[in-house]
């Protein structure tokens, strides 16, 4: 750190992204990414775009959030999109947090939401899950504040119902609930579609993880037109060309390969169905993950030592140093192949 460095960022802690080595091959669970390539129809049209670099990207994605409001079935003046939904969640706290309004969001949950809070210096409260890991919306309804739930939450993956949420959303119309459903596309079930119910409800989405499109950085808030109008305030004001070019053109192409999606949403519940079982065969407990990820826990090795000795055998997988969770691991479901060799390691590592 430099003697320059303002006190107000002196003391934050950023967020720790997944680790991303290059000093071997490994399968790749750790970060909740695809295993599969993006849609070749999205790598076709980001290709045909990168000719027109020399422009900056159109400030209001307009062929983009076109796409994306026609397949949710909403109108074009309900969506933003942002340099992943990491990017939409920061301008909500930046929006609908102050020294007045916290943000209110669970003890286990996505760690960025804490980041967000300090970086924009609002405070927040975290309200523990329950002991099985799953939410009790009367926690949140009993707090004043604005309200950040993934669903399916990380890093259990566990999913709550969204009459539950509903119930959260009616108990104070004056309180924003944002849902980042990040993970939504491989539970089946989203509230996109409660948006025009519910004026106090943000959704946030990513094509990181089922659109395969981590590394192109698109994310995209879903709303009542005047949420999105707050959000695009803020985003004027940070970076109007935040999505490039050819990202909102892989972006399109991703959107219109309905059946790329599709399939591919389907092999990872297959593969997270097989991973679920066999854990349990081994002896394993697990969270109901509806994600594309298990958190799993296990009585013969303690999470760290399991973590660090599939890496020794090639298999990254996420540990979490946090009390409460540090007994598991968190492994992404890759390709059924991917899947299967981390059986396989598992078993290897259990039986010496
Ligand atoms: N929300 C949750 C719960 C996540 O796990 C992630 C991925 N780390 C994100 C949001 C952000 O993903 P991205 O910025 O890639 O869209």
């Amino acid at each position: 750190m430099s003697n320059f460095l303002t006190e107000k960022y002196t003391k934050l802690a950023p967020y720790v992204p997944g680790e991303q080595p290059k000093d071997k091959k490994y399968i790749k669970l750790n970060t909740n990414e695809s295993p599969f390539p993006p849609s070749p129809l999205a790598v076709k049209l980001a290709n045909d775009e990168a000719k027109n670099l020399m422009l900056y990207s159109d400030p209001d994605s307009r062929d983009l959030i076109k796409e994306i409001a026609l397949y949710y079935g909403v109108n074009t003046n309900q969506v933003i999109v942002t340099n992943g939904s990491d990017e939409v969640l920061n301008f909500a706290f930046m929006a609908y947090c102050d020294s007045k309004t916290p943000a209110i969001f669970a003890d286990i949950t996505y760690g960025f939401y804490k980041v967000f809070a300090d970086v924009n210096n609002l405070p927040f409260k975290e309200i523990p899950l329950k002991q099985d890991f799953t939410i009790d919306v009367n926690d949140y309804i009993k707090e004043d504040g604005t309200v950040f739930i993934a669903n399916p939450n990380a890093p259990t993956g566990i999913k709550l119902q969204l009459t539950e949420i509903e119930k959260l959303l009616q108990s104070n119309p004056n309180r924003i609930v944002v849902i980042d459903e990040a993970y939504a596309d491989f539970s089946g079930e989203s509230m996109v579609n409660l948006v025009d119910k519910y004026d106090n409800l943000l959704v946030t989405q990513t094509f990181s993880k089922s659109r395969s499109m981590a590394g192109a950085r698109l994310g995209f808030g879903i709303a009542n037109a005047k949420i999105i109008e707050d959000l695009n305030k803020i985003r004027y004001s940070t970076n109007p060309y935040n999505v490039n070019r050819m990202t909102a053109s892989a972006g399109i192409g991703a959107i219109k390969d309905k059946e790329y999606f599709a399939s591919n949403v389907e092999k990872i519940i297959k593969a997270r169905e097989y991973t679920q079982k066999e854990l349990t065969n081994l002896g394993f407990s697990l969270t109901d993950s509806k994600a594309n990820f298990v958190f799993t826990k296990t009585e013969k090795i303690d999470g760290e030592t399991l973590y660090l000795k599939l890496k020794e055998k090639g298999v990254l997988v996420r540990h979490f140093s946090k009390p409460r969770i540090k007994d598991y691991i968190r492994v992404t479901v890759g390709s059924i192949e991917e899947m299967q060799t981390f059986i396989e390691k598992v078993k290897e590592i259990l039986e010496k």
